[in-house]
């Protein structure tokens, strides 16, 4: 069995779900892991947002763009009447939800149930697109299986016990789709995995029902060695391992939900990342196996904000580290990045909705100074040899640019460095300067 994930970019419009669909090999067996249309889920977060700033006509109008997006979707995919009416009933049940809390505030679990529209929506309209074709076709919905613990991880035991239950139901079929991104938590309430999720959503389904092999289709050849949104002449990487493509995701490699990787490498399954328009590239294989380079690839995480605690109680003490990272604890806040002295720690976080609380409980350990807007640029390579001389050769590449921290040495295949936001795309170009410069690799390696 294999789990092939359609990202919302492969899905775009009624054109790009037929090329999709086409991509899949119906005489294997296949889960089939479904994102919101394109733009749908941040459609449904503006709305939430206006809606909770009470801009009443700015949710109508997002409300009705999601109605005749999926209403447009339906009629052009779906032909016989009897089937177009399902597609019709399931998008004006979602559209009533969304007009009941047009005219007020929208709490958390309200917020989960909006956000699950989205999926809720997609999978459906392409599984009675599939039904229509009289391909033998199941919809497993993710709300019967996906669950979170009380940790807010996903409770694979469960997972597994749940979907086993529900593919046995068909046991004749060979293919599956599903919702990505959405699922229940521990009090069996509508919850999700975080933006970007139906990649996690895959990894997830591909360690419980260990998958041959799980696909992500998305909208470009692969992962890249830099971020293509802010630079000219990205290149896909072929090979990459797990450790390495799990630093790029969490540090910004928009192309993957930054949990995603450890569900497939902890059960040892090859994640493969193809582009929906050009599906004979082989696109990127990640696995145990890399091609050891210099400087491999280079990312980017905006909303930083950086914390420096300076005490003098610090110095020759134990225990000063504990309870600074007790107070991160206590607010549920991790850390990314550290770097200490003798006098003084500082630290990254990505989320700032604690940080008000954070910063008084710190200030009763020592002098602390807050820079939000930062961004975290991750540079991952071999840094195992001759790592002085590529150390030298960052740096130097960056002598105009203000870094705030840098941190190394806690692996070898990542340097981690702060910037001001302003100068991110800066940094990412510079560094890209470096990565193609052929000589310096060979050089180096
Ligand atoms: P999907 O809808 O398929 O999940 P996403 O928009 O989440 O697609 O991810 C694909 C996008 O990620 C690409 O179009 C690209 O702009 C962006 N991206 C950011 N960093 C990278 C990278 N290192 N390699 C490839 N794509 C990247
Ligand atoms: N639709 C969700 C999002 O846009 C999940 C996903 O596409 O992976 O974040
Ligand atoms: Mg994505």
């Amino acid at each position: 069995m294999q789990v092939i994930k359609f990202g919302g970019t492969s899905i775009g419009n009624p054109e790009q779900i037929r090329i999709a669909l086409s991509i899949i090999d119906f005489n294997k067996d296949n889960i089939v892991v479904l994102s919101a249309f394109s733009g749908v889920t941040a459609t449904l977060c503006e709305f939430i947002r206006q809606a909770n700033n009470s801009d009443f006509d700015t949710c109508k109008k997002k409300k009705k763009k999601i109605e005749d997006k999926h209403i447009s979707f339906t009629n052009e995919l779906l032909q016989s009447s009897s089937i177009t009416k399902i597609a019709l009933n399931q998008i004006s049940k979602s559209i009533h939800l969304l007009e009941k809390f047009i005219s007020r505030r929208i709490n958390s679990i309200n917020e989960k149930e909006i956000l699950a529209q989205g999926e809720l929506l997609s999978a459906k309209i392409i599984y009675l697109y599939l039904l229509e074709r009289e391909i033998d076709v199941a919809l497993l919905p993710a709300l019967n299986f996906m669950r979170l613990n009380s940790k807010k991880d996903p409770d694979l035991t469960l997972i597994k016990k749940r979907l086993s239950s529900e593919l046995k139901k068909y046991t004749e079929c060979r293919l599956f789709l599903t919702n990505g991104f959405i699922c229940k938590n521990h009090r069996n309430k509508v919850d999700n995995l975080g933006r970007g999720g139906s990649d996690y959503t895959a990894t997830i389904i591909g360690n419980v029902i260990n998958a041959s092999v799980v696909e992500i289709w998305t909208d470009i050849d692969g992962l890249h060695n830099n971020d293509p949104r802010f630079v000219d002449n990205t290149q896909a990487i072929r090979n990459i391992s797990y450790n390495e493509a799990c630093e790029l995701a969490y540090f910004g490699a928009k192309i993957l939900h930054p949990s995603s990787i450890t569900p497939a490498q902890s059960a040892n399954i090859p994640l493969i990342i193809k582009n929906t328009l050009n599906p004979n590239d082989k696109g990127t294989v990640i696995s145990e196996y890399t091609i050891p380079k210099a400087i491999k690839a280079i990312s980017a995480k905006d909303d930083i904000s950086t914390i420096k605690v300076k005490s003098g109680r610090m110095m020759q003490a134990y225990g000063f580290l504990r309870k600074v990272f007790e107070i991160f604890e206590k607010y549920e806040t991790p850390v990314d990045m550290l770097t200490t002295s003798e006098i003084s720690v500082a630290m990254t976080i990505d989320n700032n909705e604690y940080l008000d609380k954070i910063k008084t409980e710190l200030q009763t350990l020592g002098e602390v100074e807050i820079e939000t807007n930062q961004s975290i640029i991750c540079v991952v390579g071999d840094f195992s040899k001759n790592n002085n001389k590529l150390i030298q050769l960052i740096l130097d590449a960056l002598v105009d640019i203000p870094v705030q921290m840098i941190s190394f040495g806690a692996s070898n295949i990542n340097i981690s460095l702060v910037v001001d936001a302003k100068d991110k795309v800066e940094t990412l170009n510079i560094l890209n300067h470096i990565l193609q410069n052929e000589l310096c690799l060979t050089e180096i390696q």
